[in-house]
């Protein structure tokens, strides 16, 4: 058991709280920070929202975990059933200086839809897709991924980003955690779809924004960021992927993008109550190949070569997942899965896949090829399930933890990135999985780890930033798309250096003064250690 204390600004006296944290017999992280001493905010809010407020212990036990290791029991739970709910409990944490944090399903890997104020779970009313244009889709923030794909393909449209958890994630988790996945290789992360949104402000009120139309704050916001043009475009990482801090390199990009300000804010800046993104006809053609390598560093080290031949997807699973996982590969160290896709004509997409095939014969081996969207499907469930097979690596407290998580580095630095970790986890005498978006240069990787012993979990963290450092050496950024919650925000500094994070401290007051919008996420509360 660990003790941390905690200063607390409650109308405009200071509590000192103490705060225990210890870790769990599953092994998670728990911390509580009881915020219900004072006041029933449970029997407050139902009072003020039309949708349900549970408060029983079991549901606060459903929302007091993710899919990270850590575990934080929140005040109360409320399924908001519109846009008003939300602007009257935002007002109401706002006057009572209580957290409030949005969730969708609870699959952020790093503790983001965590914490001991009111949750908003949107995955229960505000769950639907308001309109599906030619070329855009309007949702509310609760529509699971998977359910929107497939009401988009029935038009033969996609919203490309397609992260391994669709089938459970939501789309306003996706935006505020800027979420990628295999083919954004292709067409980009989340961010590069947003085109307008809704949200409400701490205080309650109504935001909106678009490259078009913004509100006031936006605009502030905008004369802000005119003052740090050069600093920003010098100081972000150059990778195809970012989900660290604010991505305020997308919304000074060739034009003012307000929106793309929420993009990767993991709801530290307002509240999404609906979003407009851009979307693409599903492509004629797709084909992909499997190749087989000795291992994981001949595999990384063709990747700039493959890149040459314009792949939409390009990813890698090494041999612990690769055994466990497929027979056909079992003998393989490595895996890369490509895939080529196009409108124009089958034959172009072939002859791409054939002329890379062919540059690689001597390297590896062809495991596995599909032209037919079934088998396509099929074969990427391999890669798609590496995650929910790496946790069944658990045992006990032993457990493969997330902290270095998806570091991203130029795609011609993987082999030295790769060689790196390989070293690292040799020399500390670790277990460890790697694989994930080689393309963008974006690997996942993680360490197995004794939760329950301190020395280990010092270690994983002296690992992590001795890891950091060599990737943000290389112009890379810590986090590709699973970004920063609880366990990151602490290292956000070390991408970005004192000034842009200074930056970052102004831009969450411009949105919430009262800091009350997800706290210690993105921006360090020092009143609680929670990282
Ligand atoms: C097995 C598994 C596989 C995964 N694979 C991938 C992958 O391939 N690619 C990838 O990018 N990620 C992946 N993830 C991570 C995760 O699924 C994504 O980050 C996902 O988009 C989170 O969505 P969610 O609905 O679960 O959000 P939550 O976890 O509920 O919330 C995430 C963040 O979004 C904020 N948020 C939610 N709704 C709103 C709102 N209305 N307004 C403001 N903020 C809001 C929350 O406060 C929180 O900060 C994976 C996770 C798991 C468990």
């Amino acid at each position: 058991m660990m003790y941390i204390k905690m200063t607390s600004l409650r109308r405009n006296k200071k509590i000192i709280i103490i705060v225990f944290s210890h870790v769990s017999a599953s092994g998670k992280f728990v911390i509580s920070v009881p915020l219900g001493y004072v006041m029933n905010i449970a029997r407050d809010l139902l009072c003020i929202a039309k949708g349900e407020v549970l408060e029983d212990s079991w549901s606060k036990l459903i929302y007091s975990v993710d899919a990270s290791h850590y575990e934080i029991e929140p005040a109360a739970v409320v399924c908001p059933a519109d846009e008003y709910d939300v602007q009257r409990i935002c007002e109401y944490s706002t006057c009572h200086n209580i957290p409030v944090t949005a969730r969708g399903a609870g699959t952020g890997l790093l503790g983001q839809s965590l914490s001991n104020g009111v949750i908003l779970d949107f995955s229960k009313h505000m769950d639907n897709i308001v309109e599906i244009d030619n070329d855009y889709v309007t949702v509310q923030p609760g529509i699971v991924k998977g359910l929107l794909d497939k009401e988009l393909k029935k038009k033969n449209k996609f919203l490309p980003p397609d992260p391994a958890s669709s089938n459970y994630c939501t789309l306003g988790g996706m935006i505020a955690d800027n979420s990628s996945g295999i083919h954004s290789l292709g067409y980009g992360s989340t961010i590069s779809f947003l085109q307008e949104i809704k949200v409400v402000y701490a205080d309650g009120k109504l935001g909106f924004a678009s490259a078009a139309k913004y509100d006031d704050r936006m605009k502030k916001l905008g004369e802000l960021l005119a003052l740090h043009i050069r600093e920003i475009r010098n100081r972000y990482p150059s990778v195809t992927k970012n989900s660290c801090g604010y991505r305020l390199d997308a919304v000074i990009d060739d034009k003012f993008n307000p929106q793309k300000v929420f993009a990767a804010s993991e709801g530290t800046l307002g509240v999404i109550t609906a979003a407009k993104l851009h979307i693409l006809d599903i492509p004629a053609y797709r084909c992909l190949m499997v190749l087989g390598f000795e291992d994981l560093l001949s595999a990384v080290s063709v990747v700039p070569e493959i890149l040459k031949f314009s792949p939409v997807a390009l990813e890698m699973l090494d041999h612990t997942i690769v055994r466990s996982n497929n027979d056909k590969a079992s003998g393989a160290g490595c895996l890369l899965f490509i895939e080529f896709a196009g409108n124009g004509s089958s034959k172009k997409v072939e002859e791409s896949m054939m002329a890379c095939k062919l540059l690689l014969a001597d390297r590896c081996s062809v495991i596995e090829y599909a032209s037919d969207e079934q088998s396509i499907i099929k074969m990427w469930m391999a890669r798609k399930s590496a995650l929910n097979s790496i946790m069944k690596l658990t045992v006990g407290s032993r457990k493969p933890i997330g902290l270095i998580e998806d570091t991203v580095v130029p795609p011609y630095c993987l082999v030295d990135h790769a060689a790196n970790l390989l070293e690292t986890y040799h020399e500390n005498k670790l277990d460890y999985v790697i694989y994930g978006h080689v393309g963008d240069g974006n690997m996942h990787t993680r360490p197995l780890i004794d939760t329950a012993s301190t020395k280990e979990v010092e270690l994983m963290r002296n690992i992590a930033n001795k890891v950091f450092a060599h990737v943000i050496k290389r112009g890379g950024t810590i986090t590709g798309e699973h970004g920063d919650g609880l366990a990151r925000t602490r290292y956000i500094e070390m991408v970005y250096g004192k000034s842009i994070t200074s930056l970052f401290s102004i831009v969450k007051k411009l949105f919430d003064p009262s800091f009350t919008m997800n706290p210690c996420k993105k921006v360090p509360c020092n009143d609680l250690s929670m990282e």
